[in-house]
């Protein structure tokens, strides 16, 4: 077995562990990341989930879908005849692997760049800051020992499973197979309705799927401002996805065209849904298998996931854990964060993450966008609060695009004047959120907001009108 010394070891390259380490060279410290994904090909693949099976194949396959139905049921208005439109899955999901490939090899690239020591194989905690390493690519299995002086834990987490619906990788698949089907399933089933199933639901039904969504609780979205949710909810049963909550799936059973699902409402009737796909999307759990954390004494929460303080400092001397593999919204930028945060804190700097100002993105048509404080959590909080609301039906530039669904709405201190929270259901919500995201992390007040001048016409002036309504002095209502 060889052996080396290094200054950080990072177990994981998704996206909390390949910007930790690419961040702790960058602070002078000798890095090592090892990461165990291999592609269809048997190749190293860094980018975990995320690039892999998670957000850039999501979302290629969103944009190929929106632009199809884009261009099925929107040129008309503008006068554009187009015939004979068709989609090619397989052309489609070509070019998502191939978006994936040119991302993953970009993480290799930054790799070499900024000198951070890239190493494909299973990391294992065997002692004090001591990490075996087991490369698998090839024929031959090589392990190597790592003894370091800081430990980054970045492993991840993988689908939630359901005892009662063993996924076979066929008809019932989870989020990485309905990611991969190779064409559209007349009738798709999808187990849960949070963001993964609506997402994939989205972009199945958007190619000529009949999605049924079938989500335990009562309420659409328990997260997301129920203002908010309520328009989502309305507008995407109105495209035809068929979104039943309050119910639970008790089982499956294979049937002659597909598979038969099995499901029991609050109220105690049961019924059954014939689907050719079933996608299981419950949420996700926690990756630390193989991982070694008995045997060093890492220490685990009752979920599953690796305790650490708010500076993501684990029970062991040492040794850090970031991402989903940790408390906090399973998101890759709240990893991405962590992992800068860590590498400046075993540099000797002050890392730091306002995990309030973090926003969350729901990828539908319109899409879902938010940060801070919903309405119900201030109320919850007994807080004293005024909301602006501003419709996009109002700005001209959404009238030009043919985009006028959805609105923004600002929550701020009535006393203060501080924004607390910013909920937008809207075309390109995802990006006009970061805007949102800036003024709260500079503790703005919707005032600020209401004075910042906005370009005219942009969808950004829904904002500037919904600050202006928290005052009721929004101009063009
Ligand atoms: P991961 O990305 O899971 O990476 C962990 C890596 O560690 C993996 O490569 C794994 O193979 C490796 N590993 C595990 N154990 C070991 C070991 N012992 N040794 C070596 N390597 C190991 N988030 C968003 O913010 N926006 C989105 O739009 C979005 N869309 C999503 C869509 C889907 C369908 C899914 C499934 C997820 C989506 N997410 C999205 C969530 C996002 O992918 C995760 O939050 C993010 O990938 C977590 O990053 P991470 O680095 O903590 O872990
Ligand atoms: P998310 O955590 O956003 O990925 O959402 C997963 C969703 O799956 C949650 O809304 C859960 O309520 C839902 N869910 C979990 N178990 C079941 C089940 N057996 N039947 C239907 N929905 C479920």
């Amino acid at each position: 077995m060889t052996s080396k010394k290094t200054d950080v070891v990072v177990i994981g390259a998704g996206p909390a562990g390949y910007v930790a380490a690419i961040r702790c060279a960058q602070l002078g410290l000798k890095t090592l990341c090892v990461d165990s994904w291999l592609n269809e090909s048997g190749q190293a693949s860094p980018g975990g989930t995320c690039l892999n099976v998670g957000c850039i194949p999501s979302k290629t396959l969103l944009d190929s879908s929106h632009a199809y139905q884009h261009i099925k049921t929107e040129t008309k208005e503008h006068g554009i005849t187009v015939e004979g439109v068709s989609i090619d899955v397989s052309a489609m999901q070509e070019r998502k692997r191939r978006v994936v490939t040119l991302l993953t090899k970009g993480i290799e690239g930054l790799f070499r760049k900024n000198r951070v020591e890239f190493v494909q194989g299973l990391g294992k905690l065997v002692g004090d800051k001591q990490v075996t390493i087991t490369s698998s690519t090839g024929a031959a299995t090589e392990t190597m020992r790592v003894d370091a002086e800081h430990v980054i834990i970045a492993t991840g987490s993988e689908p939630a499973a359901l005892p009662q619906i063993p996924i076979d990788g066929n008809a019932i698949v989870d989020s990485s197979g309905a990611l991969a089907f190779e064409e559209v399933p007349k009738r798709l089933g999808v187990i849960g309705a949070g963001v993964i199933g609506l997402e994939l639901g989205s972009v199945w039904n958007r190619l000529g799927a009949q999605v049924t969504l079938l989500e335990a609780m009562d309420t659409f979205l328990p997260l997301v401002d129920q203002e908010i949710a309520k328009d989502a909810l309305r507008n995407l049963k109105r495209q035809d996805l068929d979104i039943q909550l309050n119910c639970r799936v008790t089982g499956t059973q294979a049937s002659e065209t597909g598979v038969q699902v099995n499901y029991k409402y609050a109220n105690g009737a049961t019924q059954q849904l014939e689907v050719d796909k079933l996608v299981v999307a419950v949420g996700r759990r926690p990756y630390t298998h193989d991982l070694g954390a008995e045997t060093v004494g890492l220490k685990l929460d009752a979920r599953g996931f690796i305790e650490v303080d708010e500076q993501c400092k684990t029970n062991l001397p040492g040794v850090y854990a970031i991402g989903d593999v940790v408390r906090g919204p399973m998101l890759a930028h709240k990893g991405s964060e962590e992992g800068v945060a860590v590498a400046e804190r075993i540099a000797g700097q002050q890392g730091h993450i306002n995990y309030e100002t973090i926003p969350w993105v729901i990828y539908t048509w319109p899409e879902v966008a938010w940060v801070g404080k919903s309405e119900e959590q201030l109320k919850g909080l007994g807080a004293d609060y005024r909301v602006g609301v501003f419709p996009f039906m109002g700005i001209g530039r959404a009238r030009a695009m043919g985009e006028t669904t959805g609105k923004v709405k600002i929550i701020g201190d009535k006393k203060t004047d501080r924004i607390l929270g910013v909920h937008i259901f809207g075309p390109n919500a995802s990006e006009l959120i970061a805007e949102a995201v800036t003024a709260m992390e500079c503790d703005a007040s919707t005032e600020d907001l209401a004075r910042t001048v906005h370009a005219h016409p942009t969808l950004a002036e829904a904002l500037h009108e919904a600050a202006l309504a928290v005052d009721k002095r929004a101009i063009h209502i």
